[in-house]
């Protein structure tokens, strides 16, 4: 009897300006997937526009090895969108889709796990983070009052410390490629699929190299579009206190209007203080209604979410201006180079 062929693991790896920890993360990943039977392996590193020896890097280890497959993206477009199009542009048949950061903040020696808990019939399974320690407190108590606050206002909660490594069936896959979000947060978009997903918990180790690219206010940006993206209870919520405010507004005034203007010099101050408070929180709501707006506008744009300036070997179908576009582009001179 012909031996079972073996299932195709496609890892998707975004980086941006990670040439100093990049050979370590493929080594690492190597040891742990030769180890493994039963799958053979692909690795997708897609290049987010870095400005370092990142793409050289990947180029280098492509030339070197079958099972690397490169991407790069015409410019930064961001962590979550560098991951979108890693799983767009990863092999069709693949049995099984893994997401991890470059940095060996999640670590391979959880995969074998991972793919345990997808064999055994999930279609997700998240890697959590088990104690944070390392990081610093505040941003320690800013992500859970994130998770804490998302949890509240969404409809789908999303599980509090699964960052983006994450392993998908293939229909889990396909669910998450139809979305078509603008500003993608895929840990809540992973949720909002559905289907039966899986947790496998790890201690995290430091990053192994380099420096991380999340600031403060990347990291705000992206709870921001977190929270406009996955809740409408923030419209709702305002379209309630506006009524409230409106009616008590309505009541302070029939009472000046009853008691005369002599004996209302408290209420007439009172008005006025809530006149202030209420100004400023209609500027706030102003503020979450264009947020609202800006991204129905962008959605209804429909430009591509990025474009890529080297594709991996096998191009998809759709791609086929776009690899007239890319073949028209300075990659050869880049790769003759490299
Ligand atoms: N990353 C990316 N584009 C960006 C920022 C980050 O592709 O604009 C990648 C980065 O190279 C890494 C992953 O996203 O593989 C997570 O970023 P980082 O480690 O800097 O974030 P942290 O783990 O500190 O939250
Ligand atoms: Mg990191």
């Amino acid at each position: 009897m012909e031996a079972p062929r073996a299932r195709l693991l496609c890892i998707v790896i975004p980086c941006f300006d990670e040439a100093e920890v990049l050979g370590h993360t493929y080594a690492e990943l190597k040891r742990v997937l030769s180890g493994m039977a039963g799958y053979r392996h692909l690795i997708y590193f897609v290049d987010d526009g870095s400005r370092d020896g990142t793409l050289h890097e990947m180029n280098r280890l492509a030339r070197r090895d079958e099972s690397v497959r490169v991407l790069s993206l015409s410019r930064n477009f961001g962590h979550q969108v560098a991951i979108i199009a890693g799983i767009e542009h990863a092999e069709r048949r693949a049995d099984a889709l893994l997401v991890m950061d470059a940095d060996l903040e999640n670590p391979p020696a959880l995969i074998p796990e991972m793919l345990a808990q997808l064999e055994s019939g999930y279609d997700v399974v998240l890697g959590v983070r088990r104690s944070e320690r390392r990081v610093g407190l505040l941003r320690r108590l800013a992500s859970r009052a994130f998770y804490r606050l998302f949890n509240q206002l969404a409809d789908v909660p999303i599980t509090p410390d699964a960052p983006d490594f994450f392993l998908l069936s293939p229909r889990a896959r396909e669910a998450l490629e139809r979305m078509a979000e603008r500003r993608p947060f895929l840990r809540a978009m992973v949720a909002w699929i559905g289907f039966a997903a899986a947790r496998v918990s790890y201690v995290p180790p430091a990053r192994a190299r380099g420096r991380s690219k999340y600031t403060p206010s990347r990291m705000l940006r992206l709870a921001e579009d977190a929270l406009f993206a996955f809740s409408s209870k923030p419209a709702r919520l305002l379209l309630r206190s506006g009524a409230l405010g409106a009616l008590l507004g309505l009541s302070l005034l029939a009472g000046v209007a009853l008691r005369g203007v002599e004996g209302s010099t408290a209420l007439a101050a009172l008005a006025a203080g809530i006149a202030l408070a209420v100004s400023g929180v209609q500027l706030a709501a102003l503020g979450l209604v264009a947020g609202y707006l800006v991204r129905a506008l962008e959605q209804s744009r429909g430009r591509p979410l990025y474009f890529l300036q080297q594709l991996p070997d096998e191009p998809r179908a759709g791609d086929a201006k776009l690899v007239e576009m890319v073949s028209r582009g300075p990659v050869e001179a880049q790769r003759r180079r490299a």
